[in-house]
């Protein structure tokens, strides 16, 4: 069997570039083992403003103009909704976050988001002395209908494999790769944190972001809006909320813990006071880098090998902006950006 390229891993990073290779009918063929699932437990928040400081996220603005397209894109295909707009409501701790909020919200990058007020409506079962900070043009993208959708898609066009990759069958010919069988261009590594495992990338600086999830089930909570406060309450419909997320540095499993939950728990308690039952807990390691950039590009010594990963806490902001990224420079030579090359790391 003959292929342009491999694809390691069918998460957000795998789906960005497999969709860029569809759309210019390069053919592929994706291993996929579900050893991670951090795109599917997700929140799947697109927010431009870093909520502890009033701050941008990095490019966030130039990443939402390609993303919004990608996802409704996708939406189209499959037939099936994945963007809902979400409106955040920031409870705020004091009046000094109040003044820095009125400070942020003027500022130009921020103004597209931030509404220049402060929102003092009560709402039933929510704690929120100082009022709340309120942004727009921010939402939610259903990662796992959309990761359970492309990947039935794939599977019925006999393009995915659901196994392990084993990196140790790999031959590299000079301008070829081989994999049991199957004659490739070039493969593309995009297995999140499963980078731990491959020789060939696993020299690359990735910290685990372990981060775990409640869904509850609180019919007097009669919000439409995601609230943050020490974490965050965000309405799925049918009075069902996600509650999140953890950070845990050490933890390398992606099994939910009675210490985050607890950990949640206490924190919800902190501001929602009406009752709730907890009706799922689940985990996943975010795929962060020590500078908090994407992780793309060729390997050093192998040019028809490459990775795709790095997507840390936004993936669904960045991963379709990085894929286009990756696919330009192996396809058409155009140089990354230096801040998500991983050449910053030789
Ligand atoms: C609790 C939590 C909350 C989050 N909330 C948000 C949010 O609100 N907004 C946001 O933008 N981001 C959020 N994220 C981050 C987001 O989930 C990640 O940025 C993104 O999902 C990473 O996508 P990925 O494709 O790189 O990795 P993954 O989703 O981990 O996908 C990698 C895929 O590769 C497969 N794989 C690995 N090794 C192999 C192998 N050897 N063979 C075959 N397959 C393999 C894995 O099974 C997996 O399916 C959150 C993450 C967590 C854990």
């Amino acid at each position: 069997m003959k292929v342009d390229y491999i694809v390691v891993g069918l998460g957000l990073a795998g789906i960005a570039f497999t969709k860029k290779l569809e759309d210019n009918n390069k053919s592929f063929l994706v291993f996929e083992d579900h050893s991670q699932n951090s795109s599917i437990v997700a929140g799947g928040m697109y927010n431009p403003v870093i909520l502890k400081r009033f701050t941008p996220v990095w490019s966030a603005t130039s990443q939402l103009e390609i993303a919004l397209p990608f996802y409704e894109e996708l939406s189209n295909k499959f037939n099936s909704k994945y963007d809902y707009k979400v409106d955040i409501y920031r409870i705020f701790k004091s009046i000094e976050e109040q003044n820095d909020w009125f400070v942020a919200s003027d500022k130009s990058l921020l103004s597209n988001y931030m509404v220049p007020q402060i929102v003092n409506q009560k709402y039933h079962g929510i704690k929120a002395e100082y009022g709340y900070g309120k942004l727009f043009n921010t939402g939610r993208v259903d990662t796992k209908l959309l990761l359970n959708n492309y990947h039935q898609y794939l599977l019925n066009k006999g393009l995915i494999k659901n196994e392990s990759f084993n990196y140790n069958a790999l031959t590299l010919n000079e301008d070829t790769v081989e994999y049991q069988g199957i004659h490739a261009s070039k493969i593309v590594f995009c297995e999140g944190f499963g980078l731990q495992k491959n020789p060939f990338f696993n020299y690359l600086p990735m910290q685990e972001a372990k981060g775990e999830l409640l869904i509850i089930h609180a019919p007097a909570l009669n919000v439409d809006f995601l609230i943050k406060a020490a974490v965050f309450v965000l309405p799925l419909g049918e009075n069902l909320y996600k509650v999140g997320a953890t950070f845990n540095w050490k933890d390398k499993t992606k099994l939910p813990s009675e210490e985050g939950k607890q950990e949640l728990i206490d924190k919800l308690n902190s501001f929602i006071t009406v009752p709730y039952t907890i009706v799922e807990h689940i985990a996943g390691i975010r795929p962060t880098v020590k500078d908090r950039r994407p992780l793309v590009g060729k390997h050093p010594k192998h040019q028809n090998m490459a990775i795709l990963n790095g997507l840390g806490t936004r993936g669904v902001m960045i991963a379709p902006t990085a894929a286009i990224a990756l696919y330009d420079l192996l396809e058409h030579n155009i140089e990354l950006d230096p801040e998500i090359a991983i050449d910053r790391f030789q």
